[in-house]
């Protein structure tokens, strides 16, 4: 037996796809999408939203609740270095000639941002 949920998209019901209706002659509904959870023991955000619009309402709805649950009330740090190093690059001159551009060599810097272990 597979596990499923309803889409929690707060409007996921009222979305006009044929996909959602349900019901038999003058009894029609749009009914929110139901979810199979092939993998119900993994987090996955895909286990309880159909969509991305579904997750990005949601999100919108309960966005308070939510910042809530793990509040940010400092920005948080991560130690890094910044290694600059040479290399030679070049680019090219029109001098006003646009059918005979020019390659002309210079020399650039690169900035690569390495991790720092923490230990
Ligand atoms: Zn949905």
């Amino acid at each position: 037996m597979t596990d499923y949920n309803w889409c929690h998209g707060p409007e996921c019901h009222t979305i006009e796809t044929q996909s959602r209706v349900r019901g038999s002659a003058d009894n029609k509904v749009l009914r929110t999408i139901k979810i199979t959870m092939y993998h119900p023991d993994s987090p996955r955000i895909w286990n309880y939203f159909c969509n991305q619009n579904c997750l990005m309402r949601y999100i919108q709805k309960h966005l308070q609740e939510i910042v809530k649950i793990a509040p940010r009330s400092k920005a948080l740090e991560t130690p890094i270095k910044i290694e600059k190093e040479k290399y030679e690059s070049h680019r090219y001159e029109y001098n006003g000639n646009y059918d005979n551009p020019q390659r002309v060599p210079y020399m650039a810097t690169r900035t690569t941002i390495k991790s720092v272990d923490n230990d």
